[in-house]
């Protein structure tokens, strides 16, 4: 039942590592490779180094939305420029981007009433976002058991395809002159006289000017490593897919209890905002004070949970030499078991929702683990302490929408080049006490 994972690139593994370049990027997820894209399109000679396969964690496991809806007004400036880079990327490569609409479902007044209030934050920002009446919506979802009222709607959000598209994106660029170096874990940097000179993988040393960490979810154990304090925790959250079938809903839809997309396999992907576990680890202790606003804000929809991962992650080192092997070669690949409750329920309600779905039947499930900050907002930063050091993680469960103008974003940083958004709401500075 769990997702067929990704193949290696077709980069051989055992290509000799440069001793040199500009950029070193530790992680091959959307973010690293993005931000491979955009520092090799500006001629700047990157390489980035994943220790598992590009795309082998969360960027392959996620819904494949790509929205503005309902987003922090914060980001949407990331996320309508995503938005123009998705459609880009799709005329060059297939990525399964399609423009499908997306809404989320309303109810009842209460609800619509919440979805005003978004929209009056997200006025200034130029998205094209609308409420919707019941009238309205009724054109673009099937025949529905359900009282819905309207929605909160954008004709312009859609999906791509996470198994498609990060690898593609990957070959993008490779094409423009990027190195990518998969089953090489990065254990480390190295600085001279306060800044970057070089980081440490597990093939060797690669001299650099500038390093760019974007480790998912293991970005907090990377930084702790170097006494950088980056507050993150991991969520594991699951999804399952269906096989094909016919239902006349195409676009993406949050219902609350369900949520679903179609995919470009005739299919659909299926979870609900409720398929989330925070596993209780030492640092929930540790950082309990900065989670805990964000805990009570979430608490409908995340489970916090007792178990066999608090005391995985206690015999986790936290400081570890760079000549020996580290807990990122020990994890090539964080696959976790999907919670089947959780995804089938989901299921069951898209089906008492929508009868089009009852045949539905599902085809395979899994789980990824999301990185996230206490603000739900991610660091897309430079780390003052280390000149050369730049963060891009802790994209809080919707990063992959956002994914490719986050790393433009973060090239920009390296490069010094006038970023094309406001990024102070993402400096790492903000969480200092
Ligand atoms: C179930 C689920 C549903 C989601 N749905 C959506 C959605 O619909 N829309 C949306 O926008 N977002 C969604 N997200 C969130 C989105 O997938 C992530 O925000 C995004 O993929 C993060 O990308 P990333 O590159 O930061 O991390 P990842 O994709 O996790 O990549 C990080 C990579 O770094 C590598 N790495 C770590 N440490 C090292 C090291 N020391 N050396 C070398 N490599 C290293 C890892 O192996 C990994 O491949 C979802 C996530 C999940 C799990």
């Amino acid at each position: 039942m769990k997702q067929s994972m990704p193949q290696f690139m077709q980069q051989p593994m055992q290509e000799p590592l440069p001793q040199h370049v500009d950029v070193a990027v530790i992680g091959g997820g959307i973010i690293g490779i993005g931000t491979a894209l955009a520092l090799a399109r500006a001629g700047v000679r990157v390489a980035v180094f994943e220790k598992g396969t590009v795309a082998g964690e969360q960027s392959s496991r996620n819904w494949g939305w790509v929205r503005t809806v309902g987003r922090d007004p914060k980001e949407l400036e990331l996320a309508l420029l995503a938005n123009e880079m998705w459609s880009d990327i799709q005329s060059k490569t297939e990525v399964g981007y399609r423009r499908t609409g997306l809404a989320y479902l309303a109810q009842s007044d209460a609800e619509m009433a919440r979805h005003q209030q978004w929209l009056d934050s997200a006025r200034t920002s130029g998205v094209r976002v609308s409420l919707i009446g019941k009238g309205e919506l009724a054109q673009h979802i099937p025949a529905s058991n359900r009282p819905w009222v309207g929605a909160l709607y954008s004709a312009s959000d859609g999906v791509a395809e996470p198994a498609l598209a990060t690898r593609a994106i990957a070959k993008l660029a490779i094409e423009a002159g990027a190195q990518v170096f998969e089953q090489c874990a990065v254990r480390g940097i190295e600085t001279a006289a306060g800044a970057v000179s070089a980081v440490v993988t597990e093939r060797g040393v690669v001299k650099c000017a500038a390093a760019v960490l974007a480790g998912g979810a293991w970005s907090r154990l990377f930084c702790g490593n170097h006494a950088i304090e980056l507050p993150q925790l991991k969520v594991h959250a699951s999804v399952l897919s269906t096989t094909p079938l016919q239902t006349g809903l195409d676009m993406a839809v949050n219902g609350v209890d369900f949520t679903c997309r179609k995919r470009s396999d005739g299919g659909y992907t299926v979870s609900q905002l409720g398929a989330s576990v925070a596993d209780l680890t030492p640092d929930s202790l540790r950082l309990c004070r900065a989670f805990l606003p964000a805990w009570m804000a979430e608490r409908k929809y995340l489970k916090l949970r007792m178990g066999r991962r608090f005391f995985e992650e206690l015999r986790m080192p936290r400081r570890f030499g760079l000549d020996q092997p580290t807990p990122f070669e020990a994890c090539r690949q964080w696959d976790p078991a999907p919670s089947m409750p959780m995804v089938e329920r989901a299921l069951e309600k898209l089906k008492h929702a929508f009868p089009a779905f009852k045949e539905a039947r599902i085809a395979r499930a899994w789980a990824g683990m999301i990185d996230v900050t206490p603000d739900a907002l991610p660091v897309i930063s430079a780390v003052p302490r280390v000149a050369g050091f730049f963060v891009g993680t802790g994209f809080s469960g919707h990063g992959f929408g956002i994914g490719p103008a986050a790393g433009a974003a973060l090239a920009d940083l390296v490069t010094g080049a006038r970023s094309r958004v406001d990024l102070k709401p993402f400096v790492l500075e903000r969480f200092a006490a």
